[in-house]
């Protein structure tokens, strides 16, 4: 994908993807919410019968360009890393492959942000060299929120974000290319004319959405406030692996009624390809206009 919106141009670099179990992922959603979805998205994976539909999840990132910086959101699970959960176990993709494609060698790379901190959204901000984690992208400031940051510190976490932490962030950190910010901070120009992180907290403590426009429509890259269309539909039912559930659904819910109400298009970290998209209020809940 290859988006402009005003002076911003957005891209996405494919890593890999997943399939859960409808009723693992979002426990609760009825044959009514997917007869209510497959109004405005379906595909082959999908059925009416709730036992029965996948919940299909790519993993991706972006990168933005602005005013001459290149921007990249989120790293996915990166390759060789020892994870506790098969899905991300010493993978090899081709993410730095389709980087290149997209364009860019990691030393073009001039700010890495992380939506949050869990293993499949900080493994590129490292590679293995000479039996050693190190930057993946040496001339890059990475900004990572506070209270994600001591959250994940603290090593109290399940095993493969205890491991991410220990591979994916503290090398960083330890390198001395890491911003430590608020939740809401300004990382670029001004708010509504920039790029500033908000507080979305919920899936974990320190979870942001970052927010960008120059001169066109808003962006908002969501980070793991939506894994999946039917989200949209059914906003109160927390995802599995949302750290503090009620937090989490009261966050998405503010976030898609602010997005259906400014006009800003969505760039989800998880949503199948193509993912940008416009959120319309349908009655009670949302609806996705799918660019
Ligand atoms: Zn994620």
């Amino acid at each position: 994908m290859n988006r402009y919106l005003g002076q911003i141009s957005v891209k996405t670099v494919y890593e890999s993807e997943g399939r859960i179990p409808m009723q693992l992922a979002l426990p609760g959603v009825t044959s009514a919410d997917l007869a209510r979805m497959k109004n405005w998205f379906w595909s082959d994976e999908l059925s009416l019968d709730e036992q029965a539909a996948i919940f299909r999840i790519e993993v991706r990132s972006y990168v933005m360009q602005v005013d001459g910086l290149n921007v990249l959101i989120d790293t996915c699970c990166g390759n060789d890393k020892i994870r506790s959960v098969p899905w991300a176990d010493r993978l090899q993709s081709d993410w730095l492959i389709n980087l290149a494609r997209a364009g860019f060698a990691p030393e073009d790379i001039h700010l890495v942000l992380c939506t949050h901190l869990h293993a499949d959204h900080v493994g590129w901000n490292t590679r293995l060299a000479n039996g050693a984690w190190v930057p993946t992208f040496p001339n890059a400031r990475y900004v990572f929120s506070r209270k994600d940051y001591e959250f994940f510190k603290q090593q109290t976490h399940e095993a493969h974000n205890r491991e991410a932490y220990l591979d994916s962030v503290l090398p960083v950190v330890d390198a001395g290319l890491a911003d430590i910010v608020e939740s809401d901070h300004c990382v670029h120009r001004h708010i509504e004319d920039g790029i500033w992180l908000e507080d979305a907290a919920g899936h974990s403590p320190g979870s942001i959405v970052v927010n960008a426009q120059r001169g066109g429509a808003r962006a908002v890259f969501m980070g793991d406030i939506l894994h999946h269309p039917i989200q949209l539909v059914r906003p109160d039912i927390a995802f599995f692996a949302d750290e503090s559930p009620a937090e989490a659904c009261a966050t998405r819910t503010r976030l898609l009624g602010q997005c259906a109400d400014n006009g800003a298009i969505l760039l989800p970290a998880h949503f199948p390809d193509p993912p940008a998209g416009r959120v319309l209020r349908d009655g009670s809940c949302f609806a996705y206009q799918r660019l």
